[in-house]
C-alpha cells in the first residue's frame, strides 16, 4: 500500500501556518512572479506533524528493532553519548576559534587519542579520517609514504585476502597499488603457502581484517605478519571488527603497523542513516611521523594545580590534511563518552558478550543452515542461505522474509567466498529473548522455504514497498508516488 503524499492529504482552505504581522511597510510584488495556480498542499499543523512523524517511523532503526547486519556492528547507541555531544561547549565551538579558547575540546581529543592508543597497542593516533574507508585510504597513503621515505620505490603491490571488505581493494587501487589476491585456506585462515608465494620485494603491504569477515580469528596471524615483514612489507589492519577484541587482544601487539578504528561501529557513534562516521588511524612507532594532522598535542605539561596546555600540531612528515578542521568532532565526543562510561573492564566485557552472543546464535542455527567454516566464531558468523531441500529459495529471499518477522536482514552475499552468504552479527547489546526470537524466525523461515517457497520469493509482505531493485533502489530514489500535474 502506497503512503499518501502531502498533496493527497491536502484539503482546500486548511491552514497550518500563521504569519506574524509584518514589521516593515508592505511593498508591491513583481507581477511576473505571482501565480494563482501553484498547487501548494493545504493542511493543518496537526496533519503535517502526523504525516511526517509517521513517515519517520517507516525506516528500520536500531532504536526500533534487532539489526544483525554483519560487519557493521549495529549496536545500541547510548543516549548519554548524544547528551554529551550536545553540551554547548562542544556543540557551539567554531572550528576557527584560537586554540586557547578550545582547550576542553583539545583535551578531549588528546585523551581520546591516548585511549585509542592504549586499546589498540599503537604508538600514535590521528582522529582526522571521516569513516573506515577513509581511514584505510589514509593508512595505505602512510604505507606508501613510509616506503618512499626510504627510497624504496619498487613496492607496487598490495596483498588482499579474498575474504576482504570491498573497500580494501578499492582503497589500494585508488592509491595506485596493484591489488594481489590471497586465497583463504580450508579452515578460514589466510592460506600461508599462497601468501609466501606472492611475498617479494615488490610488496608494499598486506591489508588484513582480524577477526576476518567470516567472523573467525586468524590463528596464524603472527605468522602472517612475520611473512609480510620478512619481505619488507607493512601490515594494515582493517579495524572494523575490533568489537570482538576490545580489552582482550591489541592489534599493535600482534605486529600490525597501521589500523583504522570505526568509531561508529566499535564505539557506538550512530551510523547508517543516523550520522557521519569516524575512522581514526593508529600506527606503530616507525609510522608516527607520517600521520595526517592536525592532531592534539601537549604544548606545556600540566602541574598538580594546572591542566596541560594543548595545541594542534602537524606530524613532521605528515601525509597532510585529509579532512576539514579536526575530523568529525561530534563523533569524537560520543566515542569519548562511550569509552569513559565503560572503562577497561567494561570494554573487555563488550568483546566477551559480543562473542558469546554470536556463538549462541551460531549454536542455535548450525543444524538448520549450512555453516561453511564451522568453528568457534568471534563477534559474527557466516552461514549459507541456500539448501538443496529448497532449491529455488536464495539468501536474498530469506533476508526479505525476515523483514516480515520484524527483523532487519543480515548482510547478504558478502563475504564473496561463501556461496549465498548470510552474515550475522548480533552485537553485545541484545538480550537472550531477542536472540531466541531471531533464531526461531530463521528456523521457521527454513521450514517455509521447503513448504511454501513462493511466500519467501514474494516477501516482504507487510512493508509500504515490496521488493525493490537491489541495485537501482538506492540510486534512483522514488520518494513521491504522485506528483501534481504541472500547469
Ligand atoms: C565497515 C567496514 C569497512 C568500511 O568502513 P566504513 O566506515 O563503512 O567506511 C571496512 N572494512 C570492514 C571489514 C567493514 O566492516
Amino acid at each position: 500500500m502506497a503512503e499518501p503524499t502531502i498533496y493527497e492529504l491536502s484539503s482546500a482552505g486548511r491552514v497550518g501556518v500563521r504569519f506574524p504581522e509584518p514589521d516593515v511597510p508592505p511593498a508591491p510584488l513583481p507581477e511576473a512572479f505571482l501565480r494563482q495556480d501553484l498547487p501548494l498542499p493545504e493542511l493543518s499543523e496537526l496533519d503535517v506533524v502526523r504525516h511526517f512523524t509517521h513517515l519517520s517511523s517507516l525506516n528500520y532503526s536500531i532504536d526500533g528493532g534487532f539489526y544483525p547486519l554483519g560487519s557493521c556492528t549495529m549496536k545500541y547507541n547510548p543516549k548519554v553519548n548524544e547528551e554529551a555531544a550536545r553540551l554547548p561547549g562542544f556543540a557551539f565551538t567554531h572550528p576557527l576559534q584560537p586554540s586557547e579558547t578550545i582547550q576542553g575540546n583539545l583535551a578531549l581529543m588528546y585523551v581520546l587519542q591516548e585511549w585509542l592508543k592504549e586499546i589498540s597497542g599503537f604508538a600514535g593516533v590521528s582522529l582526522q579520517p571521516a569513516a573506515g574507508a577513509h581511514g584505510e585510504f589514509v593508512g595505505v597513503l602512510i604505507i606508501r609514504a613510509y616506503h618512499r621515505s626510504r627510497g624504496d620505490v619498487k613496492r607496487t603491490k598490495m596483498l588482499i585476502p579474498d575474504s576482504a571488505h570491498g573497500t580494501n581493494p578499492a582503497t589500494s587501487a585508488m592509491s595506485g597499488f596493484e591489488v594481489v589476491n590471497v586465497p583463504t585456506g580450508a579452515n578460514g585462515n589466510v592460506d600461508l603457502e599462497s601468501l609466501r608465494q606472492v611475498c617479494d620485494d615488490t610488496v608494499a603491504g598486506l591489508m588484513l581484517t582480524n577477526p576476518n569477515t567470516l567472523g573467525l580469528f586468524d590463528q596464524n596471524v603472527l605468522e602472517v605478519v612475520e611473512i609480510v615483514h620478512q619481505a619488507g612489507g607493512l601490515v594494515y589492519g582493517d579495524g572494523a571488527n575490533l568489537n570482538a577484541l576490545l580489552g582482550v587482544v591489541r592489534p599493535g601487539d600482534l605486529g600490525f603497523d597501521v589500523m583504522h578504528f570505526n568509531l561508529h561501529k566499535t564505539f557506538s557513534t550512530p551510523h547508517g542513516g543516523g550520522g557521519p562516521g569516524s575512522g581514526p588511524v593508529g600506527v606503530a612507532r616507525h609510522l608516527v611521523d607520517f600521520l595526517p594532522g592536525p592532531i592534539s598535542v601537549i604544548a606545556e605539561e600540566g602541574t598538580e594545580e594546572e591542566a596541560p596546555l594543548y595545541e594542534l600540531g602537524m606530524p613532521p612528515q605528515s601525509i597532510g590534511r585529509v579532512k576539514a578542521f579536526y575530523g568529525q568532532f561530534g563523533m569524537l565526543v560520543r566515542a569519548f563518552t562511550y569509552i569513559s562510561m565503560h572503562g577497561p573492564d567494561g570494554l573487555r566485557s563488550i568483546a566477551e558478550h559480543a562473542v558469546l552472543n554470536a556463538n549462541y546464535l551460531l549454536a542455535r542455527l548450525r543444524h538448520t543452515y549450512k555453516v561453511p567454516f564451522d568453528r568457534v566464531c568471534m563477534h559474527e558468523f557466516v552461514m549459507e542461505g541456500h539448501s538443496a531441500a529448497a532449491p529455488e529459495v536464495h539468501a536474498l529471499d530469506i533476508a526479505k522474509r525476515l523483514i516480515d518477522y520484524d527483523f532487519h536482514p543480515p548482510t547478504n552475499y558478502f563475504p564473496l567466498i561463501v556461496h549465498e552468504a548470510l552474515m550475522i552479527e548480533p552485537t553485545e547489546t541484545e538480550n537472550k529473548q531477542t536472540l531466541d526470537a531471531f533464531a526461531e524466525a530463521l528456523v521457521k523461515i527454513a521450514a517455509e522455504a521447503r513448504s511454501d517457497p513462493e511466500l519467501l520469493k514474494s516477501a516482504p509482505h507487510h512493508t509500504p514497498v515490496g521488493r525493490l531493485d537491489e541495485v537501482k533502489a538506492a540510486k534512483d530514489l522514488v520518494l513521491c508516488c504522485w506528483i501534481p500535474d504541472q500547469p
